[in-house]
């Protein structure tokens, strides 16, 4: 057996509260409590003999833990969980309790022996993980919105274009659907910096993304901006008579906006469409469509701007590099 005086050590210099109650007396009071319970608390072992440990919380009963202890005790059976409990000036403190059922040899319960850890600072770390986690989620978010957007129009960028191409491809490869892709270039941008400088032409980059934006709004049509002042769609399931209708209805939206170039047909700002509508299948690659549609671009600049051109022939073999079409630019530009 192990020494009695050893025994007494253990208890009164345990970092630990410890509590001791008589479970044969009427509401359970205290018969001993230790230094550190003394420490923890702030109430000295005389103010507290005899009273109930309910005096921790301070009137502020939370009847959940309360029905759950006391139902644990009145079987004889332990209870363990982490408690608001308040201290003598009233300052409250997470108390990480346990109690013990001390049985006689035939099974009656003469005593309660409860165990009380301070864990205030470690769940105020905990806490504040948490909130640098919550930090991070949000941080995590921006960054990708980051990557995905570009940063003047807010459409989505050329790299997640690249990215989301390759899947929709695959998407429509499956299931047979048709895919209609649209280049689309501002004319004579340039010249249209030069006239109303830079910070305009950015306006007029924002406005022309938004007017996109607005024509294809579906959950299957997919918006980029491809460089410069040329943007890419895909409408996943759009066939050639709604392309057709899109692509020049874009040139009228866009020609409708607030904003002259002095350097084009009418005057106004517009822009030129590429499109193609294909259903993509294994002797296509997304690749070569993206040229396809981008041939076609060019067809229309060539016959004259502000106007849309679908893209004709076979896919096979189709021409990819892009020719200069700059000698059908207007002798003034
Ligand atoms: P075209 O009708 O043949 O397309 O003529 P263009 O002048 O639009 O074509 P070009 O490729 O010669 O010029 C594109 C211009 O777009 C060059 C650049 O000044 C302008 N640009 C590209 N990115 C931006 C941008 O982010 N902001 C502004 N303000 N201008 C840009
Ligand atoms: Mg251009
Ligand atoms: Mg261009």
């Amino acid at each position: 057996m192990i020494d009695l005086e050893l025994l007494q050590h253990a208890v009164m210099d345990s970092r630990d509260g410890i509590a001791i109650a008589d479970a044969r007396a009427e509401d359970l009071p205290l018969i001993f409590v230790n230094p550190a319970f003394e420490r923890m608390t702030g109430y000295s072992h005389d103010e507290v003999l005899g009273r109930n440990c309910r005096f921790l919380q301070n009137g502020r009963i939370d009847p959940e833990s309360r029905a759950e202890m006391r139902a644990a005790l009145r079987k004889g059976q332990g209870f363990s969980k982490v408690v608001t409990n308040y201290r003598k000036d009233d300052t409250p403190f997470w108390n990480e309790l346990s109690i013990s059922p001390i049985h006689t040899e035939r099974g009656a319960v003469t005593h309660f022996i409860g165990f009380q850890k301070d864990v205030t600072q470690r769940l105020l770390v905990d806490e504040e993980l948490r909130a640098r986690n919550r930090d991070l989620e949000s941080a995590k978010k921006a960054l990708e919105e980051l990557v995905t957007l570009d940063a003047l129009t807010g459409v989505y960028n050329r790299r997640h274009f690249d990215d989301r191409m390759e899947s929709l491809w695959k998407i429509s490869s499956r299931t047979g659907e048709s895919m209609a892709i649209f280049f689309i270039d501002i004319d004579y941008f340039k010249t249209f910096n030069d006239h109303f400088g830079h910070q305009a032409g950015d306006e007029a980059l924002i406005q022309v993304a938004q007017t996109l934006a607005e024509s294809f709004q579906r959950g299957s049509d997919f918006l980029a901006r491809y460089g410069g002042e040329e943007f890419v769609v895909v409408a996943c399931g759009m066939d050639q008579e709604p392309a057709r209708y899109f692509a020049e209805r874009l040139c009228e939206r866009v020609r409708e906006l607030d904003f002259d170039n002095p350097d084009t047909e009418s005057g106004r700002l517009t822009i030129s469409v590429g499109y193609t509508v294909v259903t993509p299948h294994g002797g296509l690659n997304a690749q070569t469509v993206i040229e396809r549609a981008d041939q076609a671009l060019f067809e229309a600049k060539k016959a004259g701007r502000d106007r849309a051109c679908e893209a004709t022939g076979s896919t096979h073999g189709w021409a990819p590099a892009r020719r200069s079409y700059e000698v059908s630019r207007r002798s003034n530009s």
